[in-house]
């Protein structure tokens, strides 16, 4: 018996070749760079990629984008809206194409207001958890949650204060697909402000005034709930 006949009858794996074994099709990576205009302002490279989302619709985004200028989520290039976005969704195990159609602001319209007025409720909040050692001050990412019926994409950012029970107290900003010119603020789940702000909608630019004076009307109305949920909360009380 030769050592081939030996080896068959043995039924061990014969390797033939020592050349690589081809990845099945979903791991080849995508390619990050293309042959694109760079989307950015200014931004003269020809080597973008674009934009890998895809909303509910089947609508692509049509952006490109360098490599300075892009972002990778998951191995794949997406411009910088889309991919917070996407970020959000991976992070609730919700499928990519269950994204919000691409005209749609309720994502980051619901960003942009929770980073303008990040700084400001934290300090509320660490007031308010003074002196108390295992209160801690905790931020949330941009998420989306389902409601209904009827259906509602409802986006998110929110702060909470936490101890060794769970939530304490938490300041949540919302704006809803379905709705999304609205800005929604919460305390502990008690809606304390709906409104549009002036820059949404409005064919003409808001002034720094109009911004100044909804953020301030926003964080009044935070504040004044901050100060009667937060005297009701045992944990909290000094
Ligand atoms: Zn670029
Ligand atoms: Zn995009």
């Amino acid at each position: 018996m030769s050592w081939l006949d030996r080896i068959l009858e043995l039924g061990d794996p014969i390797i033939l070749s020592e050349a690589p074994v081809p990845l099945a099709p979903e791991f080849i990576p995508e390619p990050l760079t293309g042959d694109q205009n760079c989307s950015e302002k200014w931004c003269g490279n020809t080597n973008g990629a674009e934009c890998a989302y895809v909303a509910r619709s089947g609508e692509r985004c049509l952006s490109a984008w360098c490599p300075e200028h892009r972002e990778i989520v998951e191995g794949r290039v997406y411009c910088r809206r889309h991919a917070g976005i996407v970020k959000a969704l991976l992070l609730q195990n919700l499928e990519i194409k269950d994204g919000p159609e691409l005209e749609n602001r309720a994502a980051s319209l619901c960003e942009w207001v929770a980073n303008t007025i990040n700084d400001e409720v934290s300090n509320m909040l660490t007031v308010v958890r003074i002196k108390k050692v295992d209160v801690a001050l905790t931020s949330d990412d941009l998420s989306v949650a389902i409601n209904g019926p009827p259906i509602e994409h409802i986006w998110n950012r929110g702060w909470k204060l936490v101890d060794h029970t769970g939530a304490l107290l938490r300041v949540s900003i919302e704006v809803t697909e379905e709705k999304d010119g609205e800005v929604i603020a919460s305390v502990n789940k008690e809606e304390v402000f709906r409104s549009t702000p002036p820059w949404v909608g409005e064919p003409h630019e808001a002034s720094d005034r109009d911004r100044e004076n909804f953020n301030s009307q926003l964080l009044s109305v935070i504040s004044t709930a901050i100060t009667f949920q937060s005297a009701q909360i045992p944990g909290l009380q000094a």
